[in-house]
């Protein structure tokens, strides 16, 4: 049997990428918005229904930029505090900190998986004048449910705190209401690193509606260059150079295939692991499936088919099981209220192997190792359970 790694990543090939990355050649121009990047705009704003678009060379110096672009907007920069869920990848926590404020842990929704509303409410609430920016995210590239997006927005208005959307994971994702992420005057940052759905190897996009924002982006995200070569901002240098936006623009062609094979993959995963107690974040259809996320019924689960799976080499791994407010680095920073959810849900990750050509066979053995551990954990369970009668 051969192995079945975590994730197999795939980019376009050379040849894909070569026709755009001509024009990048011919015009002798290789960054600060070639031809390429050009094209890469429009294409990208078309694709989500005409929005603003600004690529970057990656979504942690996207969000950087973003936040910036926020505070400086809103003029919150002097407050302490970047409100977010915890159950998300560190990058959304870094993004802040590297900025100098602390991130302010909140918990998310055990259902789907997404930033409480409740939460945010309250600490909105709690900590009046002190939040500088609240950071939503795509919680494993799904959006949240529009009617949740939609509360998280007016909590901020209200609270007079900007809202940013670190979505690194979900380019392509739809809501419950099947709206396309992104499309919004809030801000949403997206990844296109090598292991994410949208692949290019290291890039991501920042998208607005909202005009002025936009053009603080597009300055923040060029050295603070809002006038010619004027520094108006401080800004940092997050540009997307041509070969990667050639890449993009190859990545873009065969994107809804990409797509769509992968919700059919995590289609059967969750019609055959459902029975067996495994429980998937509700809405996940139009999820972006960078891994096919799923929780354990409980830990003693979880801990088995990462045995028995490791065991026959295929590559299951827990994801999230560390939330950020367990990594040493964010272990002083505040955290509200106990994190009953966010805690639970890391004791049962598990994100199972996908990839675009992941063939119906390795599928098969994916859930076939998964059922058999949760059957001998359930065994377990029920054995010690006579024992100790
Ligand atoms: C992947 C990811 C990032 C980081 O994206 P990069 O492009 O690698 O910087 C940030 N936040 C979340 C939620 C992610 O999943």
């Amino acid at each position: 049997m051969t192995a079945i790694p975590f994730l197999r990543p795939q980019l376009p090939s050379l040849a894909a990428i070569a026709p755009y990355y001509r024009l990048a050649e011919e015009a002798r121009f290789f960054s600060n918005g070639g031809p390429c990047e050009r094209l890469l705009r429009a294409a990208l704003s078309d694709h989500l229904g005409g929005v603003g678009t600004v690529p970057v060379n990656n979504a942690t110096s996207g969000l950087i930029v973003a936040i910036k672009a926020v505070l400086d907007a809103h003029g919150t920069g002097d407050r302490p505090y970047v409100v977010m869920p915890s159950y998300t990848f560190v990058a959304t926590a870094g993004a802040a900190r590297i900025m100098g404020l602390q991130p302010l842990f909140i918990d998310v929704e055990p259902d789907s998986w997404q930033m409480d509303a409740d939460a945010l409410a309250d600490v909105l609430d709690t900590f009046p004048g002190q939040v500088a920016a609240v950071l939503g995210t795509h919680t494993f590239g799904l959006p949240a449910s529009a009617a949740t997006q939609q509360r998280w927005k007016q909590l901020c208005a209200d609270a007079g705190v900007p809202l940013v959307v670190d979505a690194a994971a979900g380019f392509g994702g739809l809501d419950d209401t099947g709206a396309r992420s992104g499309r919004d005057t809030v801000p949403h940052v997206y990844s296109f690193h090598a292991t994410k759905t949208f692949a290019i190897g290291e890039g991501g996009l920042i998208t607005t509606l909202d005009e002025d924002l936009l053009q603080r982006i597009e300055a923040l995200h060029s050295f603070g260059f809002a006038q010619g070569r004027l520094a108006t901002y401080a800004g940092i240098n997050a540009k997307m150079d041509e070969l990667h936006a050639a890449t993009a623009l190859a990545a873009l062609d065969s994107f809804d295939t990409v797509l769509a094979r992968r919700r059919e993959i995590a289609q059967t995963y969750r019609e055959r692991l459902e029975p067996f107690g495994f429980r998937f974040q509700t809405g996940n259809a139009g999820g972006t499936w960078q891994a096919g996320y799923v929780s354990a019924p409980d830990a003693a689960t979880r801990t088995a088919v990462l045995a028995v799976a490791a065991g026959r080499q295929i590559g299951v791994t827990a994801y999230y099981e560390r939330p950020v407010h367990r990594h040493p680095a964010y272990a002083g920073s505040p955290v509200h209220g106990p994190l009953t959810v966010t805690d639970d849900l890391a004791a049962r990750a598990l994100a199972l192997p996908m990839a675009n050509d992941l063939s119906a066979d390795e599928v098969d053995r994916v859930i076939d190792v998964t059922v058999e551990a949760a059957r001998t954990a359930a065994q377990a369970t029920a054995g010690s359970g006579v024992a100790a009668v």
